[in-house]
């Protein structure tokens, strides 16, 4: 069959197929660990789940409006008010079937053939694809470790042409794990503020951080909050990834032509699902406390481990799940030319999955996600050491 351009043009994600390899390899019988998860290892929180259980004998069990329910979309004003400091009104919020959709449909509702979007690199890989699937043109703006991997104003500056309709951010980072503080936002603002350049930064992981808390760059003025696209969702901060709600705050016009598209393609979120997020936003902030206090041990944790690695380096990340060592010298030292190839070995030879920094746009990195027990983690680790000991 013949495939369209478009979907030729896309490469799937390396994640998930990492991912993938290993669960299939588990089922084999294999001792695999993966250290490739995007999701919290924890389960949902039982009285969301008991809400979405009363919502749905209830009789919720319908299609909802396309922007999303009311009551949902009142829940994420009053969150974005009490967590974020930021005023939105109910029509400046849209509830799409998770963060990732949310950010297909900003796209697909903003950017015109060629439009160039700037990506900051080391990216999530879905921004650089999606853009591409809706015909704009990502743009590649490669930051360093020096500055812990966050884009500075003279990168972004570098990076602007009069094509420029979009800069993507996001904060805390997959896969770097660095937070924005407020004054380097501020920088980066300063810059925007000058232009009619769209920010859309994706907030998911706002709730892991481990020094700075989250700023939201919106909340820095009134021009730039009109400028800026919010995405977030309950994946990453309520252990929901499989329950499929993400939002996005904007500007009315965007958010209805967001609902209209949504109206066309996917009508709206799953109800039990929408029921789910309310009762998540409406639990105590501190709720989320203790979960974000697991992920900062562990951090602590994976950090040491990683550092003891032969020929690797690495930042200390301030946010998320993840770890994003530098893994070319140590590839090189065990007579491999490139990341992607040493970690195919590793996962072969050792059975431990992670994903190499290629799918980031940074090819001699690798991401080491550290959503898994302390124990289990510490083995792979050991595993690496093994397979790097008996190679270089
Ligand atoms: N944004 C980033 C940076 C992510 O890492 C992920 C998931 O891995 C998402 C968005 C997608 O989140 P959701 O599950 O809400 O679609």
């Amino acid at each position: 069959m013949e495939l369209s351009k478009k979907v030729k043009s896309i490469t799937p994600s390396q994640t998930i197929e990492i991912t993938n390899t290993a669960r299939q390899l588990k089922a084999e019988g294999v001792d695999v660990i993966s250290l490739s998860a995007g999701e919290p290892d924890f389960n949902t929180p039982d009285e969301i789940i008991d809400a979405v259980y009363e919502a749905a004998k209830a009789g919720h069990t319908k299609y909802t409006a396309s922007a999303g329910l009311p009551e949902l979309r009142e829940t994420i004003v009053k969150k974005m008010a009490r967590d974020n400091n930021l005023t939105y009104a109910p029509n400046e919020i849209y509830v799409g079937n998770g963060a990732k959709q949310v950010l297909y449909n900003v796209f697909l509702a903003t950017l015109d053939e060629g439009d160039e979007v700037i990506v900051p690199a080391p990216y999530w890989v879905s921004y650089t694809e999606q853009v591409k699937m809706v015909g704009g043109e990502p743009v590649t703006a490669v930051t360093t470790e020096d500055t812990h991997f966050k884009l500075t104003p003279e990168i972004l500056k570098a990076h602007i042409t009069e094509k420029t309709k979009m800069l993507v951010l996001n904060t805390p980072n997959n896969p770097t794990g660095s937070v924005y503080s407020k004054d380097e936002l501020q920088a980066l603002a300063d810059v925007l503020a000058e232009t009619d350049i769209i920010i859309v930064v994706d907030e998911i992981y706002e709730v892991l951080t481990y020094g700075e808390p989250q700023v939201s760059i919106a909340s820095l003025n009134d021009k730039i909050k009109a400028q800026t696209i919010i995405v977030n969702g309950v994946s990453k901060s309520h252990a929901m990834t499989g329950w499929r709600v993400g939002y996005a705050c904007g500007a009315p016009e965007l958010i209805a032509a967001l609902s209209a598209l949504t109206s066309q393609s996917t009508t709206s979120v799953a109800e039990p699902a929408q029921y789910g997020a309310i009762a998540a936003y409406e639990m105590a902030p501190e709720s989320t406390e203790k979960y974000r206090a697991i992920f900062e041990a562990r951090r602590d944790n994976a950090y040491a481990k990683i550092m003891e690695l032969p020929h690797v380096t690495c930042v200390k990340p301030e946010g998320a799940f993840y770890l994003f060592p530098h893994m070319k010298n140590c590839a090189e030292a065990c007579g491999y030319d490139t990341v992607d190839e040493f970690v195919k070995d590793v996962l072969r030879e050792k059975h431990v999955a992670f994903v190499p920094g290629s799918g980031f746009g940074t090819p001699e990195y690798a991401r080491i996600s550290y959503s898994l027990d302390e124990a289990t983690f510490n083995d792979a680790v050991s595993r690496i050491k093994e397979f790097i000991e008996e190679k270089s």
